[in-house]
């Protein structure tokens, strides 16, 4: 057995190593290991063997006293042996009462004690009258001791193991901390948003080093705040903390000043305006720097020590690393979201312009004009409004405005307009021709006092229309410390560049609009009295007929009757009445076939140019025959035309050509027609005197003839008349010609 019991390892192999043999060697009933609990001191049943399942015997568990008899063996340090039935009961008379149970009839009860320490009993259970022989009871003294020592020895190991395993989850809590750390390590890499990174590091933190704990402090003003703090952190001092620590708490500026990690041992809480939090020994504050200004704090403090040790300072740091890290990181992310933004305004800006330029082309008022840029411009700023004034007299007068001014009193001021002199917002652009910025509205700036004190920023510009300034475009915004950026700069002076093209181009359409108004006037006018010439040209020509036929026939007659009365001067006044009657009836003639031009409408039709030409050669034959001339024409095309018209074309030109012959050559005409585009272009040429160059023009004039009348009988109203034809046929009337040798005058008409 003391062989079994040095192999027993465990308490219950040391019951099954004593239980069982000693039951058999003593022929017992049942037993039982009592034990007594280090933490209550109460007893507990270890062990029991031979009972019947379930049965209730008087060996419970309860408190260790001397009313017990497990109790009473170990207060009185000796073995009971209650050898007869009854025994037990006498002895402990409370005995079943208080445990429910049924005593046995023998009973032996051995108390083991540990190092002057009681452990326990070992009880046996006899069925029968048992009388302990002094061989059994030191057997059993024995078995008891040997069974403490058995038993101390397993509660040892026990602890060993216990500890053994302790130091293991030690390990392995190490291990986890460091696989959180590694963690830490890869979510620094990838994490951005510092308040979930602040609360990771400080997990690590707490992870790696035992009773630390740990905040994460950003700036607010003149506190420091906590954003993040671990969850071990009493409450009153999470409070004090979030609310927020003086930034001059000398630890914290220590930190923050220095920029380097300050490592308190022995800390001060008191010092540093945190209430309660004496029981910390030791304290570090770790700043975050980016850039060279300390953004934000991380703090650890324990409660276990009064010093850091190298290995808690290096993990501090080192985790405070990555956050700065980060830091660095989440600025350069907001840095860039700064540039998107300003991006952003930018293409809104340029958006802006594209309305602007589109809408400042649909508009030729120039006050729309400058409400729409006002809009434009308002709409790329914060909050403001903006007003437009001219100079009037000794005054600025307000001619547009786009928004509120924020208060009834400036409204007044601005609608009453200012004085010329003393509004140096209007005044300094007006005169320097150049924009005035101010970051600040000062209110000495137009003399109306702290009417301007809800005023911010101001810009005020030139409008410049021609090289002239036209009046002062005033940008204001509401709300202090705000400087005009460059962009908002460019911005305006840009919406100002494109006003002022607007109203330029508004100037010049309308001004166009003026003179196209005024010439559309004339034109009429022009028409009109046109018109009253031609009906009165018609008019007089077609009245004077009569009285010339009257003076020419009477002449006639006298000529006739009373001419052989007369004598050769007599008859010479005579001839003269007679032929000055006949010219003026020419005279008469042609300029109502002149004025009919106008007045009658013509009337288009598919006209065959060589019967009018054969009509009118036909007409002219008696004179060509006179002459000796020839006048030919051949192959000549069916055009849309005024047939009685084409026939006096024809007429006139041919004519002349017969007229204005050459002296001792034979008149030679000759009409031709060559396609030409969509229409013909006829020719009628002669081999007469020509026409000087420089006259080439005038002879189409009416009235304009380059021989007298001596020379040259005529009117100088035939080439008028033709010109007039073929234009109001839609087609161009021209001459060439070679003085001496003949002339060829050139007309188009449409073709049929
Ligand atoms: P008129 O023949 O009645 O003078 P026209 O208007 O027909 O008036 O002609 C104007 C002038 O042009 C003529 O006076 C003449 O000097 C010149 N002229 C016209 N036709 C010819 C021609 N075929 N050759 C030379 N000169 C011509």
């Amino acid at each position: 057995m003391t062989e079994a019991l040095a192999a027993a390892r465990t308490p219950h192999e040391v019951f099954d190593v004593v239980l069982a043999p000693a039951l058999e060697a003593l022929d017992a009933v049942a037993g039982a290991v009592l034990l007594v609990n280090a933490v209550d001191g109460r007893l507990e049943i270890a062990a029991t063997r031979g009972d019947e399942e379930g049965a209730q015997t008087v060996w419970q568990e309860g408190p260790l006293d001397a009313a017990v008899p497990a109790g009473d063996a170990l207060a009185r340090r000796e073995a009971l042996y209650f050898e007869h039935a009854g025994d037990l009961k006498r002895a402990y008379p409370d005995l079943e009462a208080r445990t429910g149970g049924v005593a046995a009839v023998a009973t032996a009860v051995l108390p083991m004690r540990l190092d002057g320490s009681p452990m326990g009993a070992l009880i046996l259970d006899f069925r029968e009258p048992h009388l302990f022989t002094g061989e059994e009871r030191r057997f059993l003294r024995t078995l008891a001791a040997q069974c403490a020592i058995a038993l101390g020895r397993a509660q040892l190991s026990r602890d060993l193991e216990a500890r053994v395993a302790a130091r293991t989850a030690e390990l392995e809590g190490e291990r986890a901390a460091l696989d959180a750390f590694v963690a830490y390590k890869e979510a620094v890499g990838g994490e951005s948003d510092l308040l979930t990174l602040a609360q990771q590091a400080l997990q690590v933190v707490r992870a790696n080093l035992e009773h630390v704990s740990a905040a994460y402090y950003e700036r607010d003003g003149e506190l420091w705040k906590a954003r993040v703090w671990s969850a071990d952190i009493p409450p009153e001092i999470a409070l004090q903390i979030t609310a927020g620590i003086p930034v001059n708490a000398p630890n914290y500026a220590e930190a923050t000043q220095s920029g380097q990690p300050v490592f308190v041992d022995g800390w001060d809480a008191e010092a540093n305006s945190v209430q309660g939090a004496e029981s910390y020994g030791a304290a570090a504050f770790l700043p975050l720097v980016v850039r060279g200004e300390t953004r934000s704090l991380f703090s650890v403090g324990t409660r276990a020590a009064r010093a850091w040790t190298e290995r808690e300072r290096a993990l501090v740091r080192a985790v405070a690393r990555g956050l700065t890290v980060t830091l660095e990181r989440t600025e350069q992310a907001r840095h860039l979201a700064e540039q998107n933004a300003a991006l952003a305004g930018r293409t809104r800006a340029l958006e802006g312009f594209a309305d602007l330029t589109r809408d400042l082309t649909l508009h030729d008022e120039p006050y729309t004009l400058i409400q729409r840029a006002q809009e434009v411009v308002l709409s790329l700023l914060p909050d403001g409004y903006a007003l437009y004034f001219e100079p009037q007299g000794d005054r600025w007068v307000k001619r547009a405005q786009t928004g509120e001014m924020g208060t009834e009193a400036l409204q007044a001021v601005a609608d009453a307009g200012l004085p010329y002199h003393e509004a140096g917002n209007l005044l300094t652009p007006y005169t320097t021709l150049a924009p005035y910025y101010q970051d600040q509205y000062a209110q000495d700036t137009d003399n109306i006092g702290d009417l301007v004190a809800h005023l911010g920023a101001s810009a005020t510009f030139p409008v410049m229309v021609n090289g002239q300034p036209r009046g002062v475009f005033a940008v204001v915004l509401f709300g202090k410390l705000r400087p005009w950026s460059g962009p908002e700069r460019a911005v305006m002076e840009t919406v100002m560049r494109s006003l002022e093209l607007a109203l330029e181009r508004a100037e010049s359409v309308n001004l166009l609009a003026q003179r196209t108004r005024e010439l559309e006037q004339t034109n009429t006018e022009l028409a009109r009295s046109n018109a009253e010439l031609e009906q009165f040209a018609y008019v007089a020509s077609h009245d004077l007929q009569a009285p010339i036929r009257a003076v020419t026939s009477f002449a006639g007659l006298m000529a006739q009757r009373y001419g052989s009365l007369l004598d050769a001067r007599g008859q010479r006044y005579l001839r003269q009445i007679v032929d000055g009657g006949e010219h003026m009836k020419r005279l008469v003639d042609d300029l109502l076939s002149f004025s009919r031009l106008h007045t009658q409408p013509r009337e288009l039709v598919p006209v065959h140019t060589q019967t009018v030409f054969d009509a009118v050669v036909e007409r002219l034959r008696g004179e060509v025959e006179t002459l000796g001339a020839t006048v030919s024409g051949g192959a000549l095309p069916v055009i849309r035309a005024d047939a009685p018209q084409l026939d006096q074309l024809f007429q006139n030109l041919i004519s002349n050509g017969l007229k204005y012959r050459r002296e001792g050559v034979a008149p030679r005409v000759q009409v031709w027609a060559e396609r030409e585009d969509t229409g013909w272009r006829f020719a009628v040429r002669d081999n007469g005197i020509g026409i000087e160059s420089h006259y080439l023009e005038r002879i189409f004039v009416i009235f304009q003839r380059l021989h007298g009348r001596d020379e040259y009988e005529g009117t100088g109203i035939g080439l008028a008349v033709c010109k007039k034809i073929v234009e109001r046929h839609g087609g161009r009337l021209w001459v060439e010609s070679t003085p001496g040798q003949g002339s060829t005058f050139f007309f188009t008409l449409p073709g049929a």
